[in-house]
């Protein structure tokens, strides 16, 4: 068996008033939050699905359903937990992991330290092995006006 899998993960949540903005385990000031059953943290939720996609271990919807009542309000840091409890069961331990957010407001890079942080504690990894970047969309589709945000997001696993 190989001993490196390699896994993507992608979300997008809708941006409304009167919600909180979770990104990467970080409460991001903004006018608008995420919309969502859980705290709708697409950053986490994208490299949560990398992780299980990269161990061929479903994804995010197969372990936390939102039509079960005890994800509802979740912390995503929790199921990241979850998450590397899985993979670790399974036999991986986690590489790097690498992510992008698109969003056009607010401004992410005052938070990325705490963002790679939060990730890199939860999973029990090198800050180093831990990227994370961001991107507007020029202004362009359902990012651009401000309707929503997206995470991809890539992760290696090395056998353990
Ligand atoms: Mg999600």
């Amino acid at each position: 068996m190989t001993p490196f899998r390699i896994g993507y993960g992608y979300d997008v949540h809708r941006l409304v008033e009167g919600r909180d903005l979770w990104l990467g385990g970080v409460k991001v000031p903004a006018e608008k939050g995420a919309l969502g059953h859980s705290d709708a943290d697409v950053l986490l939720h994208a490299i949560c699905d990398a992780l299980l996609g990269a161990a061929g271990s479903g994804d995010i919807g197969t372990h936390f359903p939102d039509t079960d009542a005890a994800w509802k309000d979740a912390d995503s840091r929790d199921l990241l937990r979850r998450v590397k409890e899985i993979i670790s069961a399974d036999g991986w331990t986690v590489g790097n992991v690498d992510a992008t957010l698109v969003l056009e407001k607010p401004k992410i890079k005052p938070h990325v330290s705490a963002m790679r942080e939060t990730i890199a504690g939860i999973l029990g990894i090198d800050l180093s092995a831990v990227g994370i970047k961001a991107t507007t969309n020029e202004g362009m589709g359902f990012v651009g006006r401000g309707e929503g945000v997206c995470a991809h997001a890539v992760a290696l696993l090395v056998r353990a």
